[in-house]
């Protein structure tokens, strides 16, 4: 199949996320870095994130909670401008994080039936026209039944969009050319940057989460790994827009910048499936499908 993008014609990437600030913590300076060369980069959030919680003591106080669902679309939108970036919701309902045997709320995200929930990101990959999809792999990259619906979602829309019998009320069919998974948050990026800050004479953030890991994981192969250090400013600057999420003295916040540029300078993805010809490794999304 000849998918190589016509010259001129600008190249699409459609970034699928499960909750408002998931697009900023995985693989946002990728989206930065290809917005500022021109890029239409559109994410899609499946859920309005309304089962958060407030993860910012900064932000816990009165009216915030209240006005979760209204403040993260807020958030959002602030987010999208600093990336460079389009974004719409699907309008599914976040399903919180049950506790241990505790049911999913009834109507939430997770509840769906994924062939009928892909039906809505279908019309949105027929209207937008994506060369390039990204969405967390089968684990869902954290442990979120919203995460594992994105993925499974993501993926039957990847593979119906083209397929004018299937959802044909979704619109004229298009094909994506590449289906990428995140890479994002591997024990050997901890270990790295654990490293890097080590070697520099600062005290390390990373023990306690490399401690959680098993001591056997092996090691990543990414198939594409995407230079975007440059970019790491443009994604802690979204990143801190989700002022309820993100802790600016915590978690993803603390680890020094410059190490981190210099242990680890690519975001890195996972190549599922592709209707073009490829060679892997890959430093670019769009290998392949660039006119000539
Ligand atoms: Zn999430």
């Amino acid at each position: 199949m000849n998918m190589r993008v016509t010259r001129g014609e600008p190249l699409r990437l459609m970034s699928v996320h499960a909750h408002p600030d998931d697009e900023s913590n995985k693989g946002a300076a990728t989206l930065a870095r290809y917005a500022a060369e021109g890029v239409d980069v559109l994410v899609v959030t499946c859920t309005g994130g309304e089962r958060g919680d407030v993860l910012n003591p900064a932000m816990d106080r009165p009216g915030v909670r209240e006005h979760l669902a209204e403040i993260r679309r807020a958030e959002m939108d602030a987010a999208r401008r600093i990336l460079g970036v389009r974004q719409e919701f699907l309008g599914f309902v976040d399903s919180g994080l049950p506790a241990d045997g505790e049911p999913l709320p009834d109507g939430c995200f997770a509840r769906q039936p994924v062939e009928e929930a892909a039906g809505r990101l279908v019309a949105s990959m027929r209207a937008f026209r994506p060369h390039v999809v990204v969405t967390y792999d089968e684990t869902g990259g954290y442990p979120h039944p919203d995460h594992i619906q994105t993925h499974l979602v993501t993926v039957a829309a990847f593979d119906a969009a083209g397929d004018a019998a299937r959802h044909p009320e979704a619109g004229a069919p298009w094909q994506p050319a590449k289906l990428y998974y995140h890479g994002a948050l591997s024990k050997a990026w901890f270990q790295a940057m654990h490293d890097a800050m080590t070697e520099r004479g600062l005290a390390s953030p990373m023990r306690e989460v490399l401690a959680e890991f098993p001591a056997d994981v092996p090691a990543p192969e990414f198939s594409t790994r995407v230079a975007c250090a440059e970019y790491f400013p443009v994604r802690d600057r979204a990143l801190l827009a989700h002022a309820t999420q993100v802790d600016p003295g915590a978690g993803f916040m603390l680890h020094d910048r410059a190490a981190e540029r210099e242990a680890w300078p690519t975001e890195d993805y996972y190549l599922a499936r592709s209707h073009v010809p490829v060679t892997l490794p890959e430093d670019d999304l769009f290998a392949g499908l660039r006119g000539k």
